[in-house]
């Protein structure tokens, strides 16, 4: 019963400096957000000590009474949230929710068909050295070389000519929404399984601000910590029929025991994720982004070789196109940390640049949304941001900027020991 600061100092202070990170910086990782406190509290209960193999009411251990409440109410949680047929809860991460789904309908040597990683897909949708691009045979389709979008008449081609057995939808970095009722006439037209990765864009997909891909996708699945806000772990959706094989590709598929705390938390997220609060919260998390394209593609940014990709966006994340700029991505991503803000650098679609530098950045706003940021906030976040991108950026002064925001938003306030 010692406390964690005497159990183990060197852990607590690097928590501790954790929270002051978060605190005093900008959060905006698109793939990052802050969870709400009752979300910290079930992950940090006593339901990590279970073990509760199987499914609720069919355990493989005794003493699953009180999981098994928890495990039933993230179920029926996220099949309302999303209108669902059927939720699998237990997937400790989005990636083991892929790799769940590709082995339920895919066997080794099928044809899997997803957007290529180096244009904003996800590296579980066949990369050379995930499990997806390992087992299977990989066709990716790319992103228009002219408007920075999917053309769904290039997909449409593509899948004629290779006719894969599973087609993927979904994205890691691409700033639009995609047309999954177009995804769904061409998988049927060459019988492929739909499969869509909403792991980015749930949260918009929960407060009803993105269209919905469960009333045309064979099966879902999403991470639960990005724009929904909840613990770091995955979630599978899909039609009735699926579900045998989805919850034994899950377990004993490929996980053992599922963790209770994390599910626990999920159906936590779940119902504040069906709140108005939440679609409050999501609105601004797209307004947030859409100003800040706005503000980057105006002349003064323009002017110094910085565009955003596809011209704006109409999701969480912003993508910056550094190709002529003087800047790189490591660079920008460097200076912007030097002020405060996180941001990750991203390739671009046909990156001149490496890998491990790159040529542009991914900006998102749900973290800071989740701080309480609105239009104004967003505003001065923006202009912070087109200053540095911008030549002789004055990082003192904008790091003072930085500073007068985070602490006109606390964050987990009163909450010390965390
Ligand atoms: N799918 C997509 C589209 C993602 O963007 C991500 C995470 O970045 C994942 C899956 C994997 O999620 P996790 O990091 O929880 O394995």
């Amino acid at each position: 019963t010692a406390p964690l600061a005497e159990v183990d100092p060197e852990i607590a202070q690097a928590i501790a400096d954790e929270v002051g990170r978060q605190r005093g910086t900008l959060e905006m990782i698109a793939s990052e957000n802050f969870v709400h406190r009752a979300i910290l509290e079930a992950q940090g209960s006593v339901l990590t000590n279970k073990y509760a193999e199987g499914y609720p009411g069919r355990r493989y251990y005794g003493g699953c009474e009180f999981v098994d409440v928890a495990e039933n109410l993230a179920i029926e949680r996220a099949k309302a949230l999303f209108d669902a047929d059927f939720a699998n809860v237990q997937p400790h991460s989005g990636a083991q929710a892929n790799v769940a789904v590709m082995t339920a309908f895919l066997k080794p040597g099928d044809k899997l068909m997803g957007l290529s990683l180096a244009h904003g897909g996800h590296l579980t949708h066949g990369m050379k050295l995930n499990h997806s691009g390992k087992f299977y045979e990989v066709v990716a389709y790319e992103v228009d070389a002219e408007t920075g979008q999917v053309d769904m008449e290039a997909v449409r081609r593509q899948a004629l000519a290779e006719r894969p057995d599973m087609i993927v939808a979904g994205w890691s970095a691409y700033p639009r929404q995609l047309d999954f009722a177009a995804f769904r006439e061409i998988a049927d037209e060459v019988g492929a399984i739909l499969w869509v990765d909403m792991a980015h864009f749930a949260g918009l997909v929960a407060a009803g601000l993105h269209p919905s891909p469960v009333p045309y996708a064979d099966v879902v699945t999403s991470t639960v910590h990005k724009t929904l806000a909840g613990p770091r772990s995955g979630l599978i959706l899909a039609k009735e029929e699926h579900a045998k094989k989805l919850n034994s590709a899950v377990f004993p598929g490929q996980q053992g025991g599922p963790l209770m705390h994390v599910i626990a938390a999920k159906a936590i997220a779940f119902k504040v994720a069906a709140s108005g609060e939440f679609q409050e919260k999501q609105r601004r998390t797209v307004e947030g982004a859409q100003i800040l394209a706005e503000r980057l593609v105006a002349e003064d940014v323009t002017a110094h070789g910085v565009n955003v990709l596809t011209g704006g966006t109409d999701v969480h994340l912003v993508l910056v196109d550094l190709r002529e700029s003087e800047l790189d991505g490591k660079q920008a991503e460097d200076l912007l940390h030097e002020i405060g803000i996180t941001v990750n650098r991203n390739a671009v679609p046909n990156d001149p640049r490496p890998p491990m530098v790159t040529s542009g950045l991914r900006i998102g706003t749900p973290a800071l949304a989740s701080r309480g940021f609105g239009a104004a906030e967003f505003a001065e976040v923006a202009d912070i941001i087109a200053e540095v991108l911008k030549p002789g950026a004055d990082l003192e002064a904008l790091r003072a900027r930085v500073t007068s925001l985070t602490e006109a938003f606390p964050l987990y306030d009163g909450l010390e020991e965390w």
